[in-house]
Formats: C-alpha cells, sequence, structure tokens
C-alpha cells in the first residue's frame, strides 16, 4: 500500500495491536487498581423529596407567560455576552497543583489510568481518521502514549489496519474490535411499518440522517452498548475521537489523569442544542422512567440546563419540556463506571423499550446528556476549555498560548445563524461553581 497519501512523516510501526473478532481475546491494562470515579448508592429518598424533585423537573426554568420574542432575544444577547467575554479571557492550564506532566502514569505504567482514545469508524472514514490522530498525538498522546481502540460494525480491512499501524509510534497499543451483530444491527423488537413511517416523517422535516439505518444503529451502540465492549473490558476512562476533526493546543498534562484525581466522571468541549425533532418523545418516556425510578436522580443534578426554555423556547416546545441542550459527543472523555452504573443502565433499557432510537432518531448526545443531568453530580461534570476543537461546523478555541493560530479564540461558528445553537451560556450560568469558572 502506498501510505504516503496519509502520512506526512513515517513513524515506526506499532507493535503491540490487540485484535478481538470473536471470543478470544488477551486483555492490558490494570484496571482494578484504580479507585472507581463513580459508585451509585441508593439515597433511598421520602416521598416529598421525590415530589419536590420531580416537580422541580417538571417546572420550566423561566414561568411560561415570560417566554416572548423581546425575552429571547435578549437572553440570547446575554448569553452570546457571556460566552464571548468568558472565552476572550486569556487562560492556560486548569490552576490544580497535581498535574501530571509525563508518562510516568501512563497506560503500561504501574499507577496507570487505564484509558483509551476510542473511534468507532468505517473503513473509509482512514484518510479524515488519520488526520484527526495526527493532531492528538501531536497535541496531546505523543507526551502521554494511551492506547487506541478501533471498533467498527465490519472487519478492518488489511489496507486500514496498515495505514494506522505505520501512523503510530512502535511502542503504542492498538487494539482493532468488532462489534457484535446484537449490538450494532436494529433489535427485533423494533416494529419494521412503525420505523418505516416515524423515518419518513423525520425525512420530511429535514431532520438529518433520518433515513440512514446505519446512523440509528451508530447512536444506539454509542449511547447503550460500547462501553461493554470486551476490548473496553478493563478500561476505565476513554476519549473519543471522530474522523475529520481538529486540535489547535498543546495539552501537557495527563488529561486522564486529571479525571480521575478530580473526581470527574465527564469531559466535554462543547455545548449545544438539539434538533428538537429527532427526540420528541425523549423527555416524556425520560419523565416516565424517572417516576418509577425515582432514586436515581441525583439531587444535584443539572435540572436548570435541562429546563432552559428561552434561547430556544421552540425546542424546549417540541420536546414537551427538554432545552435540547446537550453534551457534543464527537468529542467526549467518559467515566466508564458512570455508563456501567445501574441508574445508567436501567435508563438505556427503558429507552430500548421505547424504541426511540429507531421510532424517532434519539441521538447518543441528547440520551447521555439526559442521563448526566439527572443522575450525575454536576460537579463531577467538566468544560474542557482548554481542549481547542473542532468538529465541523463547531469550535471551542481558548485565548491561549497553548494555540496555534489556526482557530479564532470565541468563535464558535463560522455562520451567525448558528451562534444561537450554543448552549455554553447557560451550562455557565447553572451549572458551574465561580471556583469552577476561575479554574483557568
Ligand atoms: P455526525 O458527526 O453526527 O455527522 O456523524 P458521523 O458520520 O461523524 O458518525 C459519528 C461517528 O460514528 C464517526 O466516528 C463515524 O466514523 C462513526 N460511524 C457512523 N456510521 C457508522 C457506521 O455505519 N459504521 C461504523 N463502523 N462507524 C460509523
Ligand atoms: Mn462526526
Amino acid at each position: 500500500a502506498n501510505y504516503d497519501e496519509y502520512l506526512g512523516t513515517v513513524k515506526d510501526h506499532a507493535n503491540n495491536v490487540i485484535e478481538y473478532v470473536g471470543d478470544k481475546i488477551s486483555y492490558f491494562g490494570n484496571g482494578n487498581t484504580l479507585e472507581p470515579g463513580y459508585v451509585w448508592k441508593n439515597p433511598h429518598y421520602d416521598e416529598e423529596t421525590i415530589s419536590q424533585l420531580l416537580t422541580k423537573l417538571d417546572t420550566p426554568l423561566y414561568p411560561e407567560d415570560q417566554v416572548n420574542k423581546t425575552r429571547t432575544k435578549q437572553i440570547y444577547l446575554d448569553n452570546l455576552n457571556l460566552y464571548r467575554d468568558t472565552m476572550s479571557k486569556e487562560i492556560d492550564e486548569p490552576q490544580v497543583e497535581d498535574l501530571v506532566r509525563s508518562s510516568e502514569s501512563n497506560f503500561n505504567a504501574g499507577n496507570a489510568v487505564p484509558a483509551t482514545i476510542l473511534s468507532l469508524v468505517r473503513n473509509e472514514d482512514l484518510k479524515e481518521l488519520v488526520q484527526s490522530i495526527k493532531q492528538i498525538e501531536e497535541k496531546f498522546n505523543a507526551k502521554f502514549n494511551y492506547p487506541y481502540t478501533f471498533l467498527n460494525d465490519e472487519e478492518f480491512s488489511e489496507e486500514f489496519k496498515e495505514v494506522i499501524i505505520h501512523l503510530l509510534p512502535s511502542e503504542r497499543e492498538v487494539r482493532f474490535g468488532k462489534i457484535s451483530e446484537e449490538d450494532w444491527n436494529i433489535p427485533e423488537s423494533v416494529d419494521k411499518e412503525k420505523y418505516k413511517q416515524g423515518v419518513e416523517l423525520l425525512d420530511s422535516e429535514d431532520v438529518s440522517y433520518a433515513k440512514m439505518e446505519s446512523y440509528h444503529n451508530m447512536c444506539r451502540f454509542y449511547s447503550r452498548s460500547f462501553y461493554r465492549h470486551p476490548l473496553l473490558k478493563d478500561i476505565k476512562y476513554t476519549w473519543r475521537l471522530e474522523p475529520g476533526v481538529k486540535f489547535y493546543c498543546d495539552i501537557d498534562y495527563d488529561i486522564f489523569k486529571f479525571m480521575a484525581d478530580h473526581n470527574k466522571i465527564y469531559g466535554y468541549v462543547l455545548n449545544l442544542y438539539d434538533s428538537p425533532q429527532s427526540i420528541k418523545s425523549l423527555w416524556k418516556d425520560t419523565r416516565e422512567f424517572l417516576q418509577k425510578n425515582s432514586d436515581y436522580i441525583n439531587e444535584q443534578g443539572s435540572f436548570d440546563w435541562i429546563k432552559e426554555n428561552m434561547q430556544k423556547s421552540i425546542n424546549f416546545n417540541i420536546t414537551e419540556g427538554y432545552s435540547s441542550c446537550h453534551f457534543w459527543t464527537n468529542f467526549e472523555i467518559a467515566n466508564l463506571d458512570f455508563l456501567r452504573s445501574e441508574p445508567y443502565e436501567a435508563y438505556m433499557d427503558f429507552l430500548e423499550s421505547k424504541g426511540g432510537f429507531y421510532y424517532e432518531r434519539w441521538g447518543d448526545a441528547p440520551v447521555r446528556s439526559l442521563a448526566l443531568g439527572l443522575f450525575a453530580d454536576k460537579s463531577q461534570i467538566h468544560w474542557f476549555r482548554d481542549i481547542g476543537y473542532t468538529h465541523f461546523p463547531y469550535t471551542n478555541c481558548p485565548n491561549s498560548a497553548k494555540c496555534d493560530n489556526r482557530c479564532t479564540p470565541g468563535s464558535f461558528t463560522p455562520w451567525d445563524n448558528l451562534e444561537i445553537e450554543n448552549c455554553q451560556a447557560t451550562w455557565m450560568k447553572y451549572s458551574m461553581t465561580d471556583d469552577e469558572l476561575n479554574l483557568y
């Protein structure tokens, strides 16, 4: 194969390749030595507490009679200003004492954080994936040597594997895995006629990818199964990487160590509104789940962010009660202990029983975000302001000497009419403490 097409400079070959295609697999890492980053303890709420929590989740952030065009515009402009002010401030790294600088803590060392960079990709995504890997290596992973895990619903081609292996240095561990049909394919339980009608409607409403079955599969897989893949058995933290994304800023500390040492269960960079047509019943169904499983609700959840009904009140109306604000999961650093916990898994089983991954086009991003907003303490969710990142058409670009000049600080999108899709200010106002806002 001709690798020059993919590689600027060819590096050594990675020797440590693991493949999962069936039942047999060997495991690396020492996943049992680290404290779990998340353990669910049943709070056994009394009835009054439950009723208060459910009432809170039924109450819009702004009284409905205050929601009108003038007020919406005013709040949107306030939010835009808050976002731009915040992003214009010069930052460096998180101001904490214990950043870990080198690979002394890396995966194969004694005090390892069992973590991997994770990518669900198709063979045809190779070229764009190489661009993403080159940047995450340059800005972060060349210093920290975390392994890569690639998953696919089909076999990876020899070309795919060879190009990836030749791209990475020899010490880098690389895992290639296949996803089981059960985890990937549309389940038997889905009513095919109802599915067909559902996607016709969504397509007529211009919901992107509505007619693409593989996209529904992908959203369901990233919502409810990826963290149970055999290749992730000993892994506690995943950093999701997509083809064609950009990284702009040097990350000179161990991100995974930061997550572990600061008790974070989720790291994100972009916070957006979703297409409300794609999740019409998600909130109603979630509300039903919470009614039956109230003990899963975390009293420190991000309720105001879920119930924000002003900047895009139309989204809140279409979903009947959810702002549609979500963490954009194409970048996510997740503590898998949270995803493997009883509340998250029970929620996934419930959502699966509702069929909305197919009858509608529920994305893994709103699903993950609602789970986090409801079951997680908001202080365990971290905005990595310092990670300059673009997944087209949205960008997180800090004002920092660590960034190259390929992004403009504070510029969220090249198109003015998409600025309103930014939900970061709402997160800042309702889910971050002053200490957290001043961490950088
Ligand atoms: P978007 O970011 O929502 O526009 O969706 P993408 O097309 O980027 O898909 C999200 C992620 O899932 C990317 O990493 C894709 O490579 C991956 N992906 C999407 N569809 C498939 C599929 O059918 N098979 C595999 N193996 N990966 C997929
Ligand atoms: Mn993408």
